[in-house]
């Protein structure tokens, strides 16, 4: 099992899992085209995909979904919230489900993880495939029981550290967009991260993928900086950038 990113944060998502010879797509926040581009970079292409996993229906996630779906013939699984919205609109397929679902698809063992997100009915994913579990949690305001219960133990974790507080606070965005990020419905801040981080087994992670950074409230200098006071040493964590994501890593 293993997973690599075309890129991460609030221009746009995608994240791939490829588990035997199921191949799934989490989130397309970009067009097709650059979608295609970017899968050739990591030596996949559309066609390949045996759906489309969707958190929730903020563009980054969603705005190159529907074309995605409907150009492939890929189905998408969605919550029904989500689908609700009519942001995958024009899909080839909706296959919808209750927050907290588990189900299949081809080899893979998926687990729908409801998080607090300013999003009709969101919900992050957990992975397995022979005996390895991967963990995808971006877009959450806050951390939960719920969420830590179902993001212990994982193999890998993709986790979004979106904003320092004080640079979010000091930095041009409008008060109530201030508000909106920094509350407990927006995203997690790198304390937030490093404390959640702290309340599970980090040390036994493999790879660590620090996610949806915010290239106007953060730096890696401060996220490095909430790392260190949870972490030894950073030997195991990859930085997913908007650019170009991240290359395949093994779960
Ligand atoms: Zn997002
Ligand atoms: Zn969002």
């Amino acid at each position: 099992m293993r997973f690599a990113s075309l890129g991460s944060g609030s221009k746009g998502n995608a994240t791939l899992v490829q588990a035997g010879d199921t191949l799934v797509m989490v989130d397309c926040g970009f067009s097709l085209r650059e979608t295609t581009r970017r899968m050739a970079r990591l030596g996949v292409e559309p066609g390949q995909l045996d759906a489309v996993l969707v958190t929730h229906e903020h563009s980054d996630h969603c705005a190159g979904v529907a074309r995605l779906s409907r150009n492939h013939g890929v189905p998408v699984y969605l919550s029904h919230g989500t689908a609700a919205s009519g942001r995958c609109d024009g899909s080839h397929e909706l296959r919808r489900f209750n927050s907290g679902a588990c189900f299949e698809v081809g080899e893979l063992a998926v687990q729908a993880v409801s998080v607090p997100h300013d999003a009709a009915e969101p919900c992050q994913y957990r992975l397995g495939w022979g005996g390895r579990s991967l963990g995808l949690l971006t877009d959450l305001g806050c951390i939960t029981p719920h969420v830590l219960d179902h993001y212990s133990e994982c193999h890998s974790l993709l986790l979004e550290f979106n904003h320092d507080s004080q640079m979010l606070q000091a930095g041009a965005y409008p008060p109530a967009l201030k508000r909106r990020v920094g509350g407990d419905w927006g995203h997690l801040n790198n304390g937030q991260a490093a404390q959640f981080l702290s309340q599970i087994d980090a040390a036994s992670l493999r790879h660590l993928v620090v996610a949806h950074i915010s290239e106007n409230n953060n730096s890696r200098e401060l996220a490095e900086q909430a790392l260190a006071t949870v972490l030894q040493s950073m030997k195991s964590v990859v930085w997913a950038a908007q650019a170009d994501g991240f290359d395949w890593l093994s779960v």
